[in-house]
């Protein structure tokens, strides 16, 4: 009987570790070995980071609003990104400070694509789902809300646009992994600025469409560089900037913080205002991989991009910008460091994502309402909430 159960069990377990699924576009998860991975060291070079202290009518209601999700960054994502930068992040500047819990409808640790959608559509689905909920009815999500509000709408990420997190704002598929038939909802969602990578969705698929025709047919500017994207000012602009993700910081450059750039120029131009969803994507994969220099760097990268929406924001006074996350990833936790000349220690406890809460920052009108601990539903129906307000 005991050996019975004994082999049960091992088969038991052996099937549970092997459940996780790991598609071709996720090739990121490799844990690295080497000790190099486990220190940042900015040597004392740290960008400069202004003073936005701006005050909002408390009763006032956001004409514009800016979602922006980092990737598996947790509240030590965040710190690893400050002690780099010798102690100082535009995130700095958001007074608004609260919780999320993250996990998913079938899952206590969540994974982007759930993740994604209850910040998307506010209700909690299966890992492993977009933009449906566990019955697997469609979801209208926040952007194509705004969308029917007559607001311009964007989403931009350094992953593959097609990637969980910003085709949860744009595409209703069974899973994450259909990035062919999430290309196509993309191309039909009406957005009118989307900027990342995954040319080769759209362009080398199974049906043999190219979807950049109906997307040049819809009046979208098909874009491959970051400087085509900086030199564009008005129009529907489809930014394809990789056959699939962007690369490393390094050899991509700042293409976030100058599509952000782009993205709110064109879309602010919009009398009824707009929405705009912008993802530090690979803040997750420096987790994956319990890389701390990949983490800082994609982490300073976002917030450069937060600084963008930041300039805009103060001057604007209509704008509430929420900054959070759908889930931690490696179990981050800051060993050491030296605030004066940037040097993060890190240690991981894990290659996967973990359950615990993620910050939720806010700046601008309406931001005193994302305080406290929350669902990461809360947040979508609260940006909802203020959508739908006459
Ligand atoms: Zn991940």
């Amino acid at each position: 009987m005991n050996r019975i159960l004994t082999r049960a069990s091992v088969f038991g377990c052996l099937l549970s570790i092997s459940i996780a699924p790991v598609y071709a576009q996720e090739n990121y998860k490799e844990i690295s070995k080497e000790d190099i991975t486990k220190v940042y060291r900015a040597n004392g070079n740290f960008y400069a980071v202004p003073d936005y202290s701006v005050s909002f009518p408390p009763k006032k209601r956001p004409k514009n609003i800016i979602v922006m999700i980092g990737d598996g960054m947790g509240l030590a994502q965040v710190y690893a990104g400050m002690t780099a930068n010798g102690g100082r992040l535009f995130l700095d500047n958001f007074k608004n400070v609260g919780f999320a819990r993250t996990h998913s409808g079938d899952n206590y640790v969540t994974d982007s694509a759930a993740g994604g959608t209850a910040l998307s559509t506010g209700v909690k689905t299966k890992n492993d789902v977009i933009g449906l909920d566990i019955n697997y009815d469609t979801l209208q999500n926040v952007r194509e809300l705004a969308q029917q509000r007559g607001k311009a709408t964007g989403v931009l990420s350094t992953s593959a646009i097609t990637h969980a997190t910003p085709a949860s704002f744009l595409a209703h598929r069974k899973s994450r992994s259909y990035y062919e038939d999430i290309a196509l909802d993309i191309t039909n969602s009406g957005v009118d600025v989307f900027i990342g990578g995954g040319y080769k969705h759209f362009t080398k698929r199974a049906d043999d469409k190219d979807l950049t025709v109906d997307l040049k047919k819809k009046g979208y500017q098909v874009l491959r560089t970051i400087e085509e994207v900086a030199a564009v000012k008005d129009g529907k602009v489809a930014g394809l900037l990789a056959p699939e993700h962007t690369d490393r910081l390094e050899k991509r450059g700042n293409i976030l913080p100058v599509a952000t750039k782009t993205a709110i120029d064109i879309l602010s131009k919009d009398k009824d205002g707009f929405f705009l969803m912008v993802e530090g994507s690979q803040i997750d994969w420096g987790g994956h991989q319990n890389n701390v220099p990949y983490i800082v760097e994609e982490m300073t990268d976002f917030d450069r991009a937060i600084g963008v929406a930041l300039e805009f924001a103060a001057k604007n006074k209509e704008t509430l910008i929420i900054v959070t996350a759908d889930h931690e990833t490696g179990g981050l936790a800051i060993a050491n460091g030296n605030l004066k000349n940037g040097t993060v220690n890190g240690l991981f406890p894990t290659g996967g994502h973990t359950a615990i809460p993620v910050p939720v920052f806010s700046f601008g009108p309406g931001a005193n309402r994302l305080t406290g601990f929350m669902e990461n539903t809360d947040i979508a129906n609260i940006v909802k909430e203020f959508l739908n307000r006459k």
